[in-house]
């Protein structure tokens, strides 16, 4: 394989160059990000649908458009980012004063899996591009259209020695990459398997990374939840991309006394949404027979209560929920990442932490309730990434909140102005002022421990 190394090095030139560091630069390549998306929507809509068959809508929502709002917040709330943050100072440090400079980073790196392979490269790109860094974009192989597509895209619209796409087998172009060149950030999101991996690689080099990994999320619905929204609000993300969305609903804990109502309505949602006559042309496929392979090997435990059916040919796989699955089948030991769905039931509160533990940590928690006690209950007990209430997977869609996992399910997080921050050193600056210089700060310090207590108490 042709070694990048001279092209990373050219990027560490014109990094150290400082061009990439004023407000206008910044700005204009998010414009710039902006107008490739828009003239390049309709090959990404044809990319996305060879690589998952996704409609155009579902691509404007959860690719285009979600990209596309990113940029839009950035370039609205850019120079505040940038502006210099005065901190407090300390008794201590009396008279000084205290502020904060957000620095680009340097080169950084981002990996992109395939299930939302345009939005998961391009929405950390937007943090990377406002702190002022140059970046090296990984696209995921499994998505080849939408990587072709994405190739094309950056390579018409920024230099190589700002932005370069390393296109290719992850395994054997990232360690390459990670090898021959210290990045100064590393942003993986993909399995925690290969997150692993890409910690270990970085750590020889003490690069910091933020990690997007996958988990088990898990859906709890109490006996007092509106039960119809319930099924609903799960059924359309669970199914959504077939399922292959890291804060899909894994599972669902329903409470005993309202399974069956529960069941009702998420059968009806599930076929009105994705598998009735009128809307089945809008259900994705599986991205590849390795995953359609591991996802029909599930249909094997557990009761199907609805769905089952799949075609290898077309890689569809139809949605699917389970019943009577034991806690130690398949699929309830790996996380899920397509469209079947086990329905468990509860009665007491000890048999859902119980399950929620044999996977730390979730990415996501989906509680549905109308008490505010519950609510409060459930997102105060268990750690996980973020969530809803009343809702499935759509904080990831709310900018304002930072996104990412804890523990097993990853570690930093972005979206909005937290992309930015993830891409940016906090650089701290204490200023002191000449004109008051006591003795008290200089030895011989004999005899000040006294008053050394008294400001340090
Ligand atoms: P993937 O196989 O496409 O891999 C992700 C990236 O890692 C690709 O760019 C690939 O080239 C690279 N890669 C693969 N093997 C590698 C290796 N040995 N060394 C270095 N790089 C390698 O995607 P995936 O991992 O199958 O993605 C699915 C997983 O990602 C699921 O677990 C899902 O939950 C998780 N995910 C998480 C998020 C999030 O935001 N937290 C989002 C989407 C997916």
């Amino acid at each position: 394989m042709e070694t990048m190394l001279p092209q990373l090095q050219k990027m560490r030139e014109y990094f150290t160059s400082r061009v990439t560091y004023t407000y206008e630069y910044r700005k204009q390549q998010l414009i710039k990000l902006k107008k490739t998306l828009y003239k390049y929507e309709k090959e990404i809509y044809a990319a996305l649908y060879a690589d998952l068959k996704k409609n155009p809508e579902e691509c404007w929502i959860t690719e285009i458009g979600f990209t596309i709002s990113e940029i839009n917040y950035a370039l609205k709330n850019l120079a505040s980012w940038m502006r210099l943050k005065s901190a407090g100072t300390n008794l201590l440090n009396f008279p000084s004063r205290s502020y904060i400079v957000h620095e680009p980073l340097g080169v950084a790196l981002i990996i992109a899996p395939w299930n939302y392979p345009l939005q998961l490269l391009l929405a950390p790109l937007v943090g990377a591009i406002a702190a002022g860094n140059c970046v090296v974009l990984k696209p995921s192989e499994f998505a080849p259209a939408t990587a072709a597509v994405l190739g094309k895209m950056i390579e018409e619209t920024f230099e190589q020695y700002y932005i370069l796409v390393a296109q290719g087998d992850g395994a054997s172009v990232i360690p390459s990459i990670m090898h021959d060149f210290r990045f100064d950030h590393v942003f993986y999101t993909g399995s925690t398997q290969v997150g692993t991996i890409i910690y270990e690689m970085a750590a020889k080099k003490l690069t910091p990374v933020t990690l997007e990994l996958g988990g088990k999320s898990p859906c709890i619905v109490e006996s007092d939840a509106d039960i119809k929204v319930a099924a609903k609000r799960i059924a359309i993300t669970k199914f959504s991309n077939a399922g292959q969305m890291c804060i899909a609903p894994d599972y669902v804990m329903v409470h005993q006394s309202v399974k069956e109502q529960f069941l009702h309505h998420l059968k009806e949602a599930a076929e009105n949404f994705y598998n009735a006559e009128s809307t089945r042309d809008y259900y994705s496929k599986i991205i590849n027979p390795k995953q359609f392979d591991r996802l029909v090997s599930y249909t094997n435990s557990g009761t199907i209560l609805y769905g089952g059916h799949y075609d290898a040919e077309s890689l569809f796989f139809e949605p699917t929920i389970v019943t009577d699955v034991p806690l130690d089948a398949p699929m309830m030991r790996e996380e899920i990442f397509g469209p079947v769905l086990p329905v468990l039931s509860w009665q007491h509160e000890e048999e859902v932490y119980k399950i929620i533990e044999q996977h730390n940590n979730p990415l996501a928690l989906y509680v549905f309730t109308s008490s505010n006690a519950r609510e409060k209950k459930w997102t105060r007990s268990i750690a996980f990434g973020g969530g809803c209430i009343n809702n499935a997977s759509w904080h990831f869609t709310n900018h304002h909140l930072p996104f990412g996992g804890i523990g097993n399910s990853g570690m930093g997080n972005y979206h909005g102005k937290f992309s930015f921050e993830t891409f940016s050193h906090k650089k701290a600056i204490m200023k002191t002022p000449t004109w008051f210089d006591p003795a008290l700060k200089y030895p011989p310090f004999k005899g000040k421990l006294n008053l050394f207590k008294k400001i340090i108490r």
